[in-house]
């Protein structure tokens, strides 16, 4: 039995079946996809095993067993066979490999495709990343659940959409796992029976407070879909004794909220003229060089006196020349991608989602900043671009000076997804806190991911993948084919 309808579950029930085993799959919503349909589907190329190995390891902390990490560089090279033998088709973005940054916009966040740690050893057995190209009308995220999906149809796995899967069947007398219960509309409960294993594959805890609160410090916004991976997993694995690792990882983005909107926008700023600034109205980094995986940069800031997160929320600052350029938000992934925003910013300032001022004080008094202290941010930072000496070191190429009128938006670290779940062995069984594995559980997916707080970028979908995979192939017994 699978649990979860994502990429990862995906590829665990697809290996499964292929090794022999008759598969279901249990998915909380309507349809699935959870966080892979809506995602950028980036997957990491490998250009030299080893290095990307010893870059794996140094940016875990010694937070994942070494295993699991070869287990994970192995998975990833067999991946694109797996993937063009299931049907898919791939293309290569090696753009700025070898560079931290692509030049050129977007300003903020950058793209890059190397490692988002390019100074850690081995960063160069990293090549870049390859995803899903525009085809029939799906591409990144879509395309390759979509391909999933028809592998999974072709074999005629059983998939029981919209039963949310909530206790681990446990045999008293030998301590196996042997199946789970769920919730079927209008609360109906289905009781799964598993001979061979569950694989838990159903997400993080984008969408859950109390775990938020516990293992992040705040409650945070997401742009992955609403009230999806709400912990499930983490708590069904705990109920029966599994151990947990990486609860405190998440990869955040720099956010949006929206009125009517649940999930966030991700900022995505086209032009040069922009700052961002604390509830203090002062900056506090050099905004251009932020990547896509840079938004816990705003948990930081605690003010110890007054016991408030002065980056939280920070107000995104850009001038005219800048709203113009393009949306200040991303479209092409995430959970509200493709829409709801105008191309100008112009129909938001309308709505008043973007407020405006024609000076940086008027500014200030919409997000209840000190006006002077605004004033004195811009002008400063107008000053020190003319003389090349920003404090955060904010180059010429990529600022301009600011001039009204002046528009901002409150933003927010919000999440992409969570790493933390039950630990997994490299084989994808479950582990309890003193490393031995709980019989007939396994685990995939960003559901107790082998990341940890340093995240490379592009990361987690070919985890979700590999990690199926490997989950699917040992509960059936079989080898990855
Ligand atoms: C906007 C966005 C962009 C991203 N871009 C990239 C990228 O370019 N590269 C990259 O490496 N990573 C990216 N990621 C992260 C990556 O996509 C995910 O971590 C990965 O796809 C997770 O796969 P998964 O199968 O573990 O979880 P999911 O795909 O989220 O699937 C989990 C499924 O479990 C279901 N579920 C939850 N609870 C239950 C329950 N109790 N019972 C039954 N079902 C349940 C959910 O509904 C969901 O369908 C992105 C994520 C987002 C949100």
């Amino acid at each position: 039995v699978v649990v979860g309808f994502g990429g990862a579950g995906a590829a665990a029930a697809i290996e499964a079946h292929d090794a022999g085993a008759r598969v279901l799959v249990i998915e909380k919503a309507a349809v699935g996809g959870g966080n892979t349909r809506v995602a950028g589907g980036n997957i990491r190329i490998v250009r030299g095993a080893a290095k990307m190995m010893q870059h794996f390891r140094a940016l875990s902390e010694r937070g994942t067993d070494v295993e699991s990490i070869q287990a994970h560089v192995e998975g990833l090279t067999a991946l694109p066979a797996w993937i063009e033998k299931l049907g898919g088709v791939l293309s290569p973005d090696e753009r700025g490999v070898g560079t931290l940054f692509v030049e050129g916009p977007p300003y903020c966040p950058r793209e890059y495709s190397g490692s988002a740690f390019p100074a850690v050893a081995g960063a160069d057995g990293l090549g870049g990343r390859y995803r899903w190209p525009l085809q029939n009308g799906l591409d990144r995220g879509e395309a390759a659940f979509a391909m999933l999906e028809r592998n999974v149809a072709e074999r005629g796995i059983e998939v029981t959409s919209e039963c949310a899967a909530r206790r681990l069947i446990r045999d008293g007398a030998t301590g196996r796992v042997t199946g789970v219960t769920g919730t079927l509309p209008g609360g109906t409960e289905l009781q799964a029976r598993a001979t061979s294993g569950v694989i838990l594959a159903c997400g993080g805890f984008a969408w859950d407070t109390a775990l938020q609160r516990d293992y992040l410090g705040a409650v945070l916004p997401s742009s992955s879909p609403p009230h999806r991976n709400a912990g499930d997993g983490v708590r069904m694995a705990e109920a029966i004794g599994a151990a947990l690792w990486h609860m405190r990882a998440a990869v955040l983005q720099l956010g949006i909220l929206a009125p009517g909107f649940d999930a966030s926008f991700p900022v995505r700023i086209r032009e040069r003229g922009f700052i961002i600034v604390d509830q203090h109205a002062k900056r506090f980094c050099d905004e251009s060089r932020l990547d896509g995986h840079d938004g816990g940069i705003l948990l930081q800031g605690l003010d110890m006196r007054s016991a408030t997160r002065l980056r939280l929320p920070s107000v995104l600052i850009f001038d005219e020349r800048t709203r113009l350029a393009g949306p200040v938000v991303g479209t092409d992934r995430g959970y509200n991608r493709g829409g709801g925003w105008s191309n100008d910013n112009g129909a938001e300032v309308e709505k008043g989602w973007i407020e405006t001022g024609a000076t940086p004080a008027e500014l200030a008094r919409r997000f209840g900043l000190d006006p002077a202290d605004l004033e004195a941010t811009v002008a400063t930072f107008n000053r020190d671009l003319e003389m090349g000496s920003d404090a955060f070191g904010r180059r010429p190429a990529d600022s301009w000076p600011l001039s009204g009128p002046f528009y901002g938006v409150r933003i927010w670290p919000c999440i992409v997804n969570t790493q933390g779940g039950p630990r997994r062995a490299a084989d994808g069984r479950i582990l309890d806190p003193f490393g031995a594995t709980i019989p007939g559980l396994f685990g995939a997916g960003e559901l107790g991911s082998i990341w940890t707080g340093l995240y490379p970028g592009g990361a987690n979908f070919g985890e979700a993948l590999v990690s199926g995979r490997t989950a699917g192939a040992t509960a059936a017994g079989g080898a990855i084919g």
